[in-house]
């Protein structure tokens, strides 16, 4: 077993939901929570609505197929399922931007491993009413709104996920979509053959005549019908090859970034895991793209800059990420890591979509114990042990000390599009 179906479900429903209205997340992870705060804040400022609609199709419609590995004190499992897809951006209750296609969903789900002591100090926000607090502490009932849950209502939640075309169908769609092409043809070259057989036909006996125009019919409509296949299957290959033309770089940049970079990381911390490091460089990724000046972003502590992606709308990860450096300097690494998307902007009024890429260097202190779940918006005063929300402030409320990602997790000093 590996993601749970009702989970999936859900994951689906609510992903449209929570970026419109906001509110408490059952499934999502605080990080991809606050990714689409700051999308929702994008939008609105365009006064725009994004809408996606998911529904199972294909192969893979029940998933099922995943598979399941340890992150330390998390058990996660990552699995896919084929469905259409149909996105809406609306402006001002007019349509501004619609695009439809069949994908391969990618979910990845944290589960917290039953019994894990050091699991009672991760932050969680309350599916209640929404405050923050720990896993330790709502267990023991909400300090906000006093609701009580299981560790089974807490967990599994959705930390990442992605979208990828999906070429495949079952044979009913496949046999549709080839039905599309086959009958025109066949109809526009039996209505030839019909002409012609009449035009040309036999004038010496009525019989031989009617048999000429039926098979010159036939034979016309069963050519056409094979061009009608032969012209999808060119199209089919077409948009492979050009997909996969799209894809190749990312191939090649993909190469060795993985082993190389897992080598390095293990040797700081065993449980470091590759998978993790990605979804969190995407996370990321999808702040800054959706932050006004990421310079006000607890996780960024680079110079203000312009933000190059201020006229994106959406931003879809495309699943991989590459590597394209990686140093140590005393106590911290620094990985130049690149995030690939799928971006709708808004360019001169117009929606224009692309590929495009965020590159940023991630740095870390190696010497402070990896936090696998950890978030920005709960963290741990160094001085006085308050808690707060770093995304909402960036100093203590009880004793006034500046708070220092660089004593927490990974965060970006440098971001550039591409
Ligand atoms: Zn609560
Ligand atoms: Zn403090």
């Amino acid at each position: 077993m590996s993601v749970p179906k009702q989970l999936f479900d859900r994951f689906t429903e609510e992903i449209s939901r929570f970026l419109r209205d906001g509110g408490a997340s059952e499934v999502l992870d605080d990080d991809l929570q606050f990714g689409m705060e700051l999308q929702r804040e994008r939008l609105k400022e365009r006064e725009m609505e994004l809408d996606y609609v998911f529904a199972p199709r294909g192969h893979f419609s029940e998933g099922g197929h995943g598979r399941v590995w340890s992150d330390g004190k998390y058990r996660c499992s990552m699995d896919w399922r084929s469905c259409s897809w149909n996105r809406t951006l609306i402006r001002k209750g007019k349509q501004f931007f619609r695009d439809k296609d069949d994908k391969v969903l990618y979910v990845t789900v944290n589960d917290l491993v039953k019994g894990s002591a050091s699991a009672q100090a991760e932050p969680y926000r309350c599916p209640n009413c929404g405050n923050l607090t720990t896993v330790g502490e709502i267990s023991r009932g909400c300090p906000y709104c006093g609701t009580h849950f299981e560790m089974e209502d807490l967990f599994p939640r959705v930390s990442s996920y992605y979208f990828v075309k999906d070429f495949g169908g079952t044979e009913k769609e496949v046999y549709g979509e080839i039905k599309k092409y086959m009958l025109p043809s066949a109809a526009v070259f039996g209505g030839f053959g019909l002409i012609s057989g009449i035009l040309g036909r036999n004038r010496e006996s009525i019989v031989l005549a009617v048999l000429g125009v039926i098979l010159m019919t036939a034979f016309s409509a069963g050519a056409g019908a094979v061009m009608g296949y032969m012209i999808w299957a060119f199209r089919k290959l077409g948009s492979l090859f050009g997909e996969a033309g799209k894809s190749i770089g990312l191939l090649f940049e993909m190469g060795g970034s993985r082993k190389r970079f897992e080598t390095a990381m293990q040797r700081f911390s065993p449980e470091f895991s590759y998978e993790y490091f990605v979804n969190k460089a995407a996370s990321l990724a999808r702040m800054i793209i959706f932050c006004k000046d990421p310079s006000t972003l607890p996780v960024y502590t680079g110079e203000k800059k312009e933000n190059p992606f201020s006229n994106v709308l959406d931003a879809q990860f495309r699943g991989p990420a590459a590597l394209r450096s990686f140093k140590t300097d005393g106590d911290y690494v620094v990985a130049r890591t690149t995030v690939f998307f799928e971006m709708v902007r808004e360019v001169g009024g117009i929606p224009v979509k692309q590929n495009r890429a965020v590159t940023m260097d991630l740095r870390k202190n190696v010497m402070l114990p990896f936090r696998q779940g950890y978030s920005i918006r709960k963290v741990s005063c160094s001085n006085c042990g308050g808690s707060f929300d770093a995304t909402r402030r960036t100093t203590c409320p009880y004793c006034g000390s500046p708070y220092r990602i660089q004593d927490d997790d990974w965060y970006v000093t440098d971001f550039r599009m591409g």
